[in-house]
């Protein structure tokens, strides 16, 4: 059965590997992205290459009037978002005595407020389709922490707390919250590391090599389907080994 389908941050790495997957299983779906409309459309077109349906929506997920515009384009083109992948994320990473106050909102607006708003806007319909899929993207730095990353991890954290809680409100409506945290996986965002940081993380990955933005995509394609109606509240990891 086809589901209208809203990935947030989807132009590129992780979230576009998710809008793939969930276009594959033959659902509409909605690629989000902030400022790259060109890879956004490169999305879509892959999508549409596939002979799905996609539509790329720019918004800032992180304010309140550009999440209502974003959902309302999604309905107009698609109908209702019943699987919504809450994957829009950035760092700025800084030793907390050097971290801004400004660093810390703006990594905490992007990566949970915006899991809030979204989640809220999807779950008012999906009340009344009765069925949905909320999964958000959490990280390893969430469940261990991570030198450097206190915004992050914090944001990351606490979108586990929210899905957790979630879950339990829409649970007996069969719409379940779930969290995937990656662990480290080759996108924009890992490119920026050091050899030495590189080789220091590979080794502590059981199977010895970073991560693709398709095997965190498998996991949340499964989660996204009729076959997980009875995972909920959960947070699956997806990082090699790297959290034992
Ligand atoms: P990425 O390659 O840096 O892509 C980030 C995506 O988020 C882009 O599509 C970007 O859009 C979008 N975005 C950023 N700010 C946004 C905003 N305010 N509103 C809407 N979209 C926004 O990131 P990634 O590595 O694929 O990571 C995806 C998610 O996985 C993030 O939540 C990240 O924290 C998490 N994660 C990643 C790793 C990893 O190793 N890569 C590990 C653990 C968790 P534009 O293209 O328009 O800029």
């Amino acid at each position: 059965m086809s589901r209208t389908a809203l990935v947030t941050g989807a132009s590129r790495g992780i979230g576009r590997a998710i809008a793939l997957e969930l276009a594959g299983r033959g659902n509409p779906v909605v690629v989000n992205y902030t400022s790259r409309s060109e890879a956004a459309d490169e999305v879509v077109a892959a999508i549409e290459a596939m002979g799905g349906k996609g539509l790329a929506v720019g918004a800032d997920v992180s304010d309140p009037q550009q999440v209502e515009r974003l959902f309302t384009e999604a309905n107009e083109a698609f109908g209702p978002v019943e699987i919504l992948v809450n994957n829009a994320g950035i760092t700025a990473d800084n030793l907390l005595l050097r971290m801004t106050p400004e660093d810390f909102d703006r990594v905490i607006a992007t990566n949970l407020r915006s899991v809030f708003l979204c989640s809220k806007a999807a779950i008012r319909g999906m009340l009344r389709s009765r069925w949905g899929r909320v999964i958000s993207i959490s990280s390893v730095a969430g469940l261990a922490g991570n030198p450097g990353q206190a915004n992050y991890a914090a944001s990351k954290a606490g979108l586990i707390g929210f899905s957790k809680s979630v879950s339990k409100e829409v649970g007996s409506r069969s719409i379940t919250v779930n969290v995937v945290a990656p662990g480290f996986i080759t996108t924009d965002m890992t490119d920026g590391l050091s050899d030495e940081v590189r080789q220091t993380i590979l080794g502590s990955i059981a199977i010895g090599r970073f991560g693709d933005p398709a095997e965190v995509a498998a996991v949340v394609g499964f989660l996204s389907s009729e076959e997980a109606a009875y995972v909920t509240g959960q947070v699956i990891s997806v990082d090699g080994g790297l959290a034992l």
